[in-house]
């Protein structure tokens, strides 16, 4: 108990015209868009009030009960105004694929599973052409063939060639990509393990956000160069992004057991598809490990099938015991047409991407309500017939999932796609502390859309369309999406670059 005084009184009041002499006059001009009457979600501060929303350049700089004025105003009136969603998950990394993201709400779409062998090439692919945020990890899989002898040379060549050209025409593209394949079954040599740091640590200098580790697809990867890969990890201190081996249980429980022996952070990705009917354990494995002090994060995708090259080590021998189907449960992207044995042989050979029926939608629905999994796409680059998650995943999963299905609340929904793949990413990122939140002084990557409508329509049958309901999208001050629709020509998208990078 404090004994009220007469000077206490004074000090108050003192305080009190101190205060209001001290907040700065608000004029029309100070902000360049207000965002006015929208329901404001903030999953770290909770905040969930109707408010304006006032920004100025690139940054949230006002948010308030009283009514706001800018240079250009956006009635938000029965719309929730959001932070940006992240998705950690995206293939489709070309300003094609970003627009059906940013009509899906995404703000930041960032490759890291399969992640990039060259990230200065990369980002200067992407510079001024990318619609929304975009950022990747260095590719493990790709350099661990470029540190094979037999390999070195045509890679470095084919690499050369790109530089020189200015450009990668397809066919360089394809033999890159070959010759990184012919690695795939090949263990790599100690003795190379160097020269695989060396260029891994290239890749984090010119700002890649970890390693991208799917080793699924390189079946010749030992368990010793894996276990190293993590320690090397643990002393960079940057996360590994994983597609674990096999389906099941035993590739969870090898990289989980890695990162909690070296201390390496472990982000696991589509724990829904590496699962299958296993997710409880894997997702009490992780959360576990998680709940112990390691570093160790997941996903999953709103979708009951998966997606990825016919040609991949997932088709080696074996593949209907390990995916639990058939010929039939798969479908030829180009064309929509479910397989045979004889179309499997004949495209296999071709070489081309296939969508998978695998899933259970009782497991989709158990992985989505656990409030610990994020929701990330695994988009697809762009292609007419490419999975619908390409440009459906958000919506998705805030129309079918949160509101008809009430898996979870709308603002632990959000935190999935905004607050904790933010998180996920801050220490290896610094920028993402001021993206994932709706806050005075956090960037104005913002989604207002109608939790009422908001709905994907992409579906497996049809060439991709956009999500519904996604009214203003946001990306660094400018918009996106307009009333609902795309802004043609905008490319506001930035890099997110990690903490080593070296300019
Ligand atoms: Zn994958």
């Amino acid at each position: 108990m404090t004994r009220f005084s007469p000077s206490g009184r004074r000090i108050r009041a003192f305080l009190l015209l101190a205060g209001i002499a001290f907040i700065p006059p608000v004029f029309a001009q100070d902000f360049d868009i207000v965002i006015s009457n929208g329901r404001v979600m903030d999953p770290e501060s909770g905040l969930d009030a109707i408010r304006n929303v006032g920004i100025r350049g690139e940054t949230v700089v006002a948010i308030s009960k009283q009514a706001l004025h800018g240079s250009t105003e956006v009635d938000a009136t029965d719309f929730v105004v959001a932070p940006g969603f992240i998705d950690l998950h995206a293939h489709g990394q070309s300003a094609r694929a970003n627009e059906f993201q940013a009509m899906d709400g995404v703000t930041t779409a960032l490759e890291l599973e399969a992640g990039v062998p060259d990230v200065a090439m990369f980002l200067a692919m992407r510079d001024g052409d990318a619609v929304i945020n975009f950022g990747a990890s260095i590719s493990h899989g790709a350099l661990r063939t470029w540190s094979m002898p037999e390999h070195e040379a045509v890679l470095n060549a084919l690499v050369a060639q790109i530089r020189e050209a200015g450009e990668a025409s397809n066919e360089i593209v394809d033999s890159f990509f070959d010759t990184i394949a012919a690695g795939q079954y090949e263990e790599l040599d100690p003795e190379r393990y160097p020269v695989l740091w060396k260029r891994l640590e290239k890749g984090l200098t010119d700002g890649a956000l970890g390693i991208g580790m799917p080793h699924a697809y390189y079946p010749g990867v030992s368990t010793d160069e894996t276990f190293h890969l993590f320690q090397f990890a643990a002393q960079q201190d940057v996360p590994i992004y994983t597609h674990v081996k096999g389906m099941g249980v035993t590739g969870v429980q090898e990289v989980v057991s890695y990162a909690v022996a070296t201390g390496a952070p472990l982000h696991i990705v589509h724990i829904n598809s590496s699962s299958l009917g296993s997710y409880q354990t894997n997702l009490d494995v992780i959360l576990g490990a998680q709940e112990r002090g390691a570093d160790i994060t997941t996903e999953a995708y709103p979708y009951t099938a998966a997606s990825t090259g016919i040609q991949s080590a997932l088709f080696d021998e074996g593949w209907q015991e390990t995916m639990g189907i058939s010929y039939g449960d798969i479908q030829w992207q180009d064309t929509g047409e479910r397989l045979t044995e004889e179309t499997f042989r004949k495209y296999r050979e071709e070489g081309g991407i296939v969508i998978i029926h695998l899933m259970k939608p009782e497991w989709i629905r158990a992985i989505l309500s656990d409030p610990r999994v994020m929701v990330a796409s695994d988009g697809m680059p762009y292609a007419p017939g490419a999975h619908p998650r390409s440009a459906g995943t958000f919506s998705r999963f805030l129309g079918r999932y949160v509101r008809d299905q009430e898996v979870i609340s709308l603002m632990g929904g959000l935190a999935k796609m905004t607050l904790m793949p933010a998180k996920r990413l801050e220490a290896v990122s610094p920028q993402m502390r001021r993206k994932g939140r709706i806050q005075i002084g956090s960037d104005a990557d913002i989604t207002v859309f109608s939790a009422e409508k908001i709905i994907d329509t992409a579906d497996f049958e049809h060439d991709l369309t956009y999500s519904k309901g996604v009214q203003y999208v946001l990306v660094n001050g400018q918009f996106v999406v307009w009333d609902g629709e795309l802004v043609e020509g905008a490319r506001p998208g930035r890099a997110i670059l990690g903490k080593k990078v070296v300019f």
